[in-house]
């Protein structure tokens, strides 16, 4: 089995979702008492998000860069960095590193090909939403990107960063997540990204009539997968 490397605290919130699918994946897959190889490194959220806010994301990336050298050094395989928004930093972390970062778009890119989707819907924080850097990567594989529009943005993001990250999960904020993704289904969305790794702590495939693409879940079985397939491959 290979050793994840989980780059984690962003929030801590999340890091417990991916800590247990990854545990619960490994275990249903290899039964008995087995459970998942893991390296965490869990930074101080206080300290990343101030430089999300002010912009300064290379000072960001250096903390990460220096986790990302830790586990390494620590014997991870192979590293996620558990947090959308911080994946704009994804170049400065892998140069720092010889062993892979699994990009968590590219595994979302993955499951969005899977269900042939042609065009999504797009929620996160309102960096992910607003800039490039995740967007393109998506659009790059061909499939349309809608985001919420106007004040919902502020919105879905003000509930990111002063509730979930928190691990507050209020129903009304839910109803304000749902009218958000109805209308981006309305808008032609086949299917809906949870481009934040908390959101799925709101909302979930029950709530809603498209297919829902929840990137927490999504890059822990890319791990999961990664960290089994030579076990697997000497098995088949
Ligand atoms: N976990 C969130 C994400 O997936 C937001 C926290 C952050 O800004 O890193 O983007």
């Amino acid at each position: 089995m290979k050793i994840i490397g989980l780059i984690g605290g962003m929030s801590w919130e999340s890091t417990v979702t991916y800590y247990e699918q990854i545990n619960q994946l490994v275990n249903q897959q290899l039964g008995g008492l087995h459970s998942a190889k893991i390296l965490l490194a869990s930074v101080d959220f206080n300290e990343i998000e101030a430089y999300q806010r002010t912009g300064e994301w290379e000072k960001s990336g250096n903390i990460l860069a220096d986790e990302a050298i830790k586990l390494e050094k620590g014997g991870a395989d192979f590293i996620l960095i558990c947090t959308n928004t911080m994946h704009k930093v994804f170049d400065q972390i892998q140069k720092k590193v010889s062993i892979p970062i699994l990009h968590i778009a590219d595994a979302t890119i993955a499951a969005l090909k899977e269900h042939q989707m042609k065009r999504v819907g797009l929620l996160g924080t309102k960096y992910t939403m607003q800039q490039d850097f995740y967007k393109e990567r998506i659009m790059n594989a061909e499939i349309a990107i809608l985001i919420p529009k106007g004040d919902e943005i502020d919105r879905v993001n003000d509930i990111i960063f002063e509730e979930l990250v928190r691990g507050v999960v209020r129903q009304e904020s839910k109803k304000e997540y749902l009218k958000v993704i109805d209308s981006m289904i309305a808008r032609g969305a086949q299917g809906i990204i949870l481009g934040c790794t908390e959101i799925g702590l709101l909302v979930s495939q029950e709530d809603v009539t498209v297919p829902i693409f929840d990137t927490t879940l999504i890059h822990s079985e890319q791990a999961v997968r990664e960290s089994l397939a030579e076990i697997q491959r000497k098995g088949s």
